[in-house]
């Protein structure tokens, strides 16, 4: 009875703390959000707000000190009037029991129905103006939906609360606008919970203190957040801390924070291990770690392995048994792609789980080598072919599928570093986190990225890859025919896929001779095409696509007739391909009957620098390698003569 009394009391008390007006200072930037225009499709009700900021207080006490699952709590909202039309009323989604909504300290009326929270307010408010707002709430379902809560159990070492809300339960934790597309300017998380417990959550802890039976944690995440990223979790926790220095100016120290159970904190150091070297990866890779801390929050049960909270990812306890490093390296790159550039919608879901699944991969290249990259990658091509639901990676039906989300995402991305080279790729990844820090983008963002560094327009790959679903079917066969001591060999390749007419990618071929191999680039963008090639040394055999870059069906039919597609209609001279470029690049032309031709290469002031073909060739696609790497960037032109043909193009070269 006793206890009992003393917890009623707490209770009350913790209210009236609840209710107490501490000003905490916040900070968001007074200027237009353009971004936040447009358009967001995963959300139902009317929003003319831009959310500047969340003052999230929450009551676990009774919760993790007696199991009772319903626990008081009250938002502060500011929010900015972003439509042009005025408006007396105020939205949120939430599936909250609400107490009363303050402006001021005066009282407003609101509606709550249908998870959504409808608030009438105290007059007009026209574009630009700052609405400030205090919601009182109580959490009176008592199942497990975005909040969740465990008893001490043979799992469960300790009491454990915890929130987990994507893609959009946030709305069961605390009344929100939950959507991906709107990010809170800053967010500050006001946390009571019995004096022996730690509550974790996002940036910084600004305020720890204690009054009676109740500690106070205070957190305050001075970076853009979004609702699903939001997090607290609360345990009988221990906690240790790895630091990592930033490899960029001004080379700050940043703290991981590892919370688990006492039981488990050995074998958490041990599992931690490598977070500062996967920090590193990402960092030479991605640039700057975005934000003040990183840090790791233990549960059991979880429904996930992981969930990549902005600065304190919550992980499965399985993790600290299993040793799950690649977990830890995905939910780390996710600060990168998902929290520092968040996808704008769900249908973009696969900008941050296809960026954090290559991130793995990239980890694995930096510690092991580029082989266990491409096994990894082959790997997860075979998951795709056998789990391949058949749609496609943007706006899936199902948003957390292996194959597709996951998987498919980042074996686009390793198509893409194919496609581009390594230094473009990269250099894409810089642009596209520059551009849309502490933001949201959408697919068509990341892909007007892609096309803008590239210098050429990459709305090919991202149709065949990103919006149509399944891969390319090929067939190809491979003759060699001799002509004195040369060999001519002529591959001829077929699309037969129904789905999606014509897949452009670059080909490898890994021609092999008796004692040694060559690989070379062909531009592939017909459904049906041939290749010729001379060479000096009889040919054992051709590989297609060697390295598995491509996803896809490929098998050898050596009943087709190569030669089908080999005779030219016209001359031509194609633009080489890539360009811009780094050392190599492709140069293809096309004679339609035997000819003298001749190709070189001119620096601007047209000195001739490099002849690349000169002779007499058969009728036939052809496909040569420029290998620029002796000469300086620049621009340089490319001139191809034959006796009734001329052609000159343009192409830069990047170092
Ligand atoms: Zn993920």
């Amino acid at each position: 009875m006793k206890l009992k009394l003393t917890f009623s009391l707490i209770f009350i008390y913790t209210h009236i703390v609840l209710s107490q007006n501490f000003e905490y200072p916040i900070t968001y930037e007074c200027k237009n959000d353009l971004r936040f225009l447009k358009s967001s499709s995963s959300n139902t009700i009317t929003h003319d707000f831009d959310i500047l900021y969340y003052e999230i207080t929450v009551n676990w006490y009774n919760v993790l000190k007696s199991s009772d699952r319903i626990y008081p709590g009250k938002v502060r909202v500011v929010a900015r009037v972003d439509t042009l039309i005025s408006t007396n009323q105020f939205y949120l989604n939430s599936y909250l029991t609400i107490d009363s909504v303050k402006k001021s300290n005066n009282q407003l009326n609101f509606t709550n129905s249908n998870g959504v929270l409808t608030i009438n307010l105290d007059r007009t408010y026209s574009q630009n103006e700052i609405i400030d707002l205090e919601i009182y709430f109580r959490r009176t379902r008592t199942d497990n939906r975005g909040f969740y809560y465990y008893p001490k159990s043979s799992q469960t070492l300790e009491n454990l609360a915890y929130t987990m809300t994507e893609p959009s339960d946030a709305r069961y934790w605390f009344p929100c606008y939950d959507d991906p597309s709107n990010k809170a300017d800053s967010m500050r998380l006001i946390i009571f919970v019995p004096k022996d417990f730690v509550a974790t959550g996002n940036g910084l802890l600004e305020r720890k203190y204690t009054i009676g039976d109740t500690t106070i944690f205070v957190w305050f995440e001075r970076h853009p957040i979004t609702t699903y990223l939001i997090a607290i979790t609360a345990s009988k926790y221990s906690m240790f801390v790895q630091n990592y220095t930033s490899k960029y100016p001004p080379f700050e120290t940043i703290e991981i924070q590892n919370y688990q159970w006492q039981a488990d904190s050995l074998r958490s150091v041990y599992v931690m291990r490598n977070t500062g070297l996967m920090m590193e990866c990402f960092e030479i890779y991605y640039g700057k770690y975005p934000f003040d801390k990183y840090g790791h929050s233990t549960v059991s049960p979880f429904s996930y392995g992981g969930m990549e909270h902005q600065t304190i990812s919550t992980i499965h306890r399985n993790w600290l048994t299993s040793d799950g490093q690649y977990g830890i390296a995905h939910e780390l790159a996710h600060q990168w792609w998902g929290d520092l550039v968040t996808c704008e919608t769900w249908k973009d879901i696969w900008l941050n789980e296809g960026f954090a699944t290559f991130s793995e991969d990239l980890y694995k290249e930096f510690t092991q080598g580029k082989s266990a990259y491409f096994s990894s990658m082959n790997a997860r091509a075979n998951y795709y072919y056998n789990y391949n639901p058949g749609y496609a990676i943007y706006n899936p039906p199902q948003l957390f599928n292996g194959a597709i989300s996951y998987y498919k995402g980042a074996l686009v991305l390793n198509m893409l570093r194919y496609v581009l080279g390594d230094s473009l790729f990269f250099q894409t990844l810089m642009n596209y986190r520059n551009q849309f820090s502490y933001s949201t983008a959408t697919t068509e963002d990341f892909k007007n990225v892609v096309s803008q560094t590239a210098g050429e327009d990459f709305s090919y790959f991202f149709n065949q890859w990103v919006y149509q679903p399944d891969h390319p079917v090929y067939i190809y066969n491979w003759k060699v025919t001799q002509n004195q001591n040369k060999y001519n060999l002529t591959f001829y390749l077929k699309q037969t896929q129904t789905h999606y007419s014509v897949y452009k990618m670059p080909v490898e071929l890994k021609i092999q001779f008796p004692s040694s191999d060559t690989t070379v680039r062909v531009w592939n963008n017909q459904r049906e095409q041939s290749f010729t090639f001379e060479f000096n040394d009889t040919i054992n055999s051709v590989i297609f696509d060697p390295q598995n870059y491509i996803l896809k069906q490929a098998s050898r039919d050596i009943s087709l007739d190569v030669f089908q597609d080999n005779i030219p209609q016209k001359f031509e001279l194609l633009q080489n391909y890539p360009n811009p470029f780094n050392s190599q690049t492709m140069i293809r032309f096309s004679i339609p009957g035997k000819d003298f031709v001749s190709i070189k290469l001119f620096d601007l002031n047209g000195n001739e620098i490099k002849t690349l073909v000169n002779g007499e060739l058969n009728s036939g696609n052809y496909s040569i390698t420029l290998d620029a790497s002796q000469l300086s960037s620049g621009v340089y032109f490319y001139t191809m003569k034959t006796n009734s043909f001329k052609s000159t193009k343009k192409l830069v070269l990047i170092k």
